[in-house]
C-alpha cells in the first residue's frame, strides 16, 4: 500500500538516547531543557526572533487569534485545512471567505478589499502547499486597513521567500509539526513572532495564563508539548536539508512523468525556496478525478484529496459566501504519494496509471 505520505522515522537509537536522558532528569514537560533546545535550534534554523513550540498546529492558530485580541470577522481562505477555520470559529470569531487564485491557489489578494467591513480585525491566508501568498500586496492592505496578518504556514518549513523565511511575514505565523509535515514532532506546533511585545503574552498564553502560583494574569490555554515530542524534533531537524532533497527527486520525477497536456499544478513563485511538501495534480475535471483515483486504489495507491471539500462550503459556516475558484479546483486537486525513500519504479508506475486514465 502506498499512501499519500509516509511519517518520516529518524534513527531509533538517537532517539532512544535523548529518552533516557529524559529518564535520568524525570523532568518530562513544561518548558524543559529539550524544548529549550529545540525552540533555539529552531530559531537559528528558520532564522527567526521569537519561536515557540507547542503542542499542534492548530492551537497555534487559536493562540495567536486570542494574542492579537481579534474580534468580529476574519478574512481568511477556502482553499486549507479545516484547522485555519474551526479555529477562527473556537475563537468566536466570524471566518469571511475570499476566493482563490486560480494559478497559486493561494487567496486571492486582488478580491480582498471588497470583502472588508467595519467588523473586519484581520486577514487569516494559507500559504498553500508552502508557496507563499501575495505577503507585499496582503501587507499593504493590513496598512491601509489597520488589520492584523497571521498566516497559516503548516505548509511551509524551510520555504524562504526573497531570501528570508516565509514564517518571518505577517503578524504572526503558525507551523504545524504533525507527523505527516516535512518537519515532525509526532504531534506539535510552533508560532513564530515579529513583536518583542508580545513575547511575555506569547508565553503564558501557552501555559494557563500564570506565572508561578500567585500570579495569575489572563485566561492562558494549555498548548504546551512534552520532552518526548522535543526530542524527536531535535533528532529529526539535522534530517531536514537531506528530507528536502529526497522529495525534491520525487517531485521532479512526478514533473517529467505526467501529462501536462490535460494536467495543471499551482503555480510555484520564482522567488523561493520551496520544501516539497505536496505534489498536487488538477485533473480536467471531477468525473476524470474519481476515474483516476479508483484506477490508483486497485493498485493499492491512496492519493489525498487535499484540500476538499472548499470550506466556504461547509454546513456549520456562519455565512455561506461563494468561492467559485476554491470549489472548482477543490473539486478536482489530487496530492500523489511523496515521501522519503519513494522508490521512482513506484513514481513512474503512478504516473502511468494516472496518464493512462486522462481521456475526456
Ligand atoms: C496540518 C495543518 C494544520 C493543523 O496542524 P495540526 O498540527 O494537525 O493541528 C493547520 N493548517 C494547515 C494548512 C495544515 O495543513
Amino acid at each position: 500500500m502506498i499512501n499519500v505520505t509516509k511519517t518520516f522515522l529518524p534513527d531509533q537509537e538517537e532517539y532512544l538516547q535523548y529518552v533516557r536522558g529524559i529518564w535520568e532528569r524525570g523532568y518530562l514537560t513544561n518548558n524543559g531543557p529539550l524544548l529549550q533546545q529545540l525552540e533555539g535550534q529552531l530559531k537559528e534554523y528558520l532564522n527567526v526572533d521569537y519561536l515557540y513550540f507547542c503542542g499542534n498546529g492548530t492551537i497555534v492558530l487559536q493562540i495567536a487569534i486570542k494574542a492579537l485580541e481579534l474580534k468580529g470577522e476574519i478574512i481568511t481562505t477556502p482553499f486549507s485545512y479545516c484547522a485555519t477555520s474551526n479555529a477562527i470559529l473556537w475563537e468566536n470569531c466570524t471566518p469571511v471567505f475570499v476566493d482563490i487564485d486560480a494559478a497559486t491557489f493561494n487567496i486571492n489578494a486582488e478580491l480582498i478589499e471588497a470583502s472588508i467591513t467595519p467588523a473586519t480585525s484581520a486577514i487569516l491566508a494559507t500559504h498553500v502547499y508552502g508557496n507563499p501568498c501575495d505577503v507585499e500586496a496582503i501587507e499593504a492592505i493590513a496598512q491601509k486597513h489597520n488589520l492584523k496578518v497571521i498566516y497559516d504556514a503548516a505548509h511551509a518549513f524551510g520555504v524562504t521567500y526573497k531570501g528570508k523565511s516565509l514564517l518571518s511575514y505577517g503578524d504572526l505565523s503558525t507551523c504545524s509539526f504533525h507527523a505527516t509535515k516535512v518537519f515532525h514532532t509526532i504531534e506539535g506546533g510552533a508560532l513564530i513572532s515579529n513583536h518583542p511585545e508580545l513575547d511575555r503574552k506569547l508565553h503564558l498564553l501557552r501555559a494557563f495564563g500564570h506565572q508561578g502560583d500567585e500570579h495569575y494574569e489572563f485566561a492562558g490555554i494549555n498548548g504546551k508539548n512534552s520532552e518526548f515530542h522535543a526530542a524527536m524534533g531535535l533528532v529529526n531537524l539535522p534530517q531536514v536539508p537531506a528530507i528536502i532533497q529526497a522529495r525534491k527527486e520525487v517531485f521532479e520525477a512526478y514533473d517529467s512523468l505526467l501529462n501536462w497536456d490535460i494536467l495543471f499544478k499551482p503555480t510555484l513563485s520564482a522567488d523561493i525556496e520551496y520544501n516539497y511538501a505536496y505534489y498536487p495534480v488538477v485533473f480536467p475535471s471531477e468525473a476524470v478525478m474519481f476515474r483516476v483515483m479508483e484506477a490508483l486504489k486497485v493498485g493499492e495507491i491512496i492519493p489525498r484529496r487535499y484540500f476538499y471539500p472548499s470550506l466556504n462550503t461547509l454546513s456549520f459556516m456562519p455565512r455561506q459566501i461563494a468561492c467559485p475558484v476554491s470549489e472548482d479546483i477543490a473539486a478536482r486537486v489530487l496530492s500523489l504519494p511523496l515521501y522519503v525513500g519513494l522508490p521512482y519504479e513506484d513514481i513512474e508506475r503512478i504516473s502511468r496509471m494516472i496518464n493512462g486514465h486522462l481521456s475526456p
